[in-house]
């Protein structure tokens, strides 16, 4: 399996933010988002192979219950499966952060994070554009997703007018519990996070909808592997 690069530290985002994981990114992700904060996890050839017991030895070798599978775009794996089972032999608990744009069933996880993406991801890029809209929103596997695993859907926040793209998104895909919905601020760096912060919290107290923190931006400026 194309690993991008593994590394311990906190759940910086969603319900279990604050929780010590074991991060593992898989390589490659077709949608270019505008203002990605991993780009060098896009292409599938970066980082290494490793065989998934290797994985699990490295994720075993640390003290740590919680792992989180992330990218790239994990559900585009043709191995996810395997490793998910894997990791769930050593009693671990999993997370797969997603962008939701495939359905696949019966992974063993205990949660899906599903960032569905809306237009202010869109790259600049006309030819990227077109992959990324075509691909970035996939109704049908995000009703698939959230009907079979436990899940928490976090939303990209850039400006106040993304909440009527984000409840269009919520009523088109239906039954969603509301509790489960979250707000994160757009933002790749800490100066730009607390600034967008204020904004976000306003949106969640008019919403309902929960606000997400991002730890990981917050105490590290969005350090690779932090
Ligand atoms: S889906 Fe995630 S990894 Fe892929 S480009 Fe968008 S933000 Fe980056």
């Amino acid at each position: 399996m194309r690993i991008s690069e593994m590394f311990y530290s906190i759940q910086g985002e969603g319900l279990l933010a604050g929780v010590p994981s074991v991060f593992v990114r898989l390589s490659g992700c077709p949608l270019r988002c505008r203002w990605c904060d991993t780009k060098y996890s896009w292409d599938s050839s970066d980082g290494e192979d490793v065989v998934l017991d290797e994985i699990q030895a490295l994720v075993q070798a640390r003290n740590c219950d919680y792992v989180v599978i992330t990218g790239g775009e994990p559900l585009i794996q043709a191995e996810l499966g395997d490793l998910v089972k894997l990791l769930k032999e050593t009693n671990k608990h999993v997370t797969i952060e997603t962008a939701g744009i495939s359905f696949v069933p019966d992974l063993s996880c205990d949660l899906m994070s599903i960032s569905p993406k809306l237009s202010n991801s869109i790259p600049d890029d006309n030819k990227l554009a077109e992959v990324h809209n075509r691909l970035r929103l996939n109704v049908e596997a995000l009703r698939k997703l959230v009907s079979n695993y436990a899940y928490q859907l976090k939303f990209v926040v850039d400006s106040p007018e993304d909440i009527a793209e984000i409840q269009e998104t919520i009523e088109e895909i239906g039954g969603l519990d509301r509790a489960k919905i979250m707000l994160m601020p757009q933002s790749t760096g800490r100066e730009e996070y607390i600034e967008k912060s204020a904004m976000v919290a306003e949106l969640s107290k008019q919403t309902g909808f929960v606000f997400c923190p991002r730890l990981q931006i917050l105490l590290w400026d969005n350090e690779r592997g932090t």
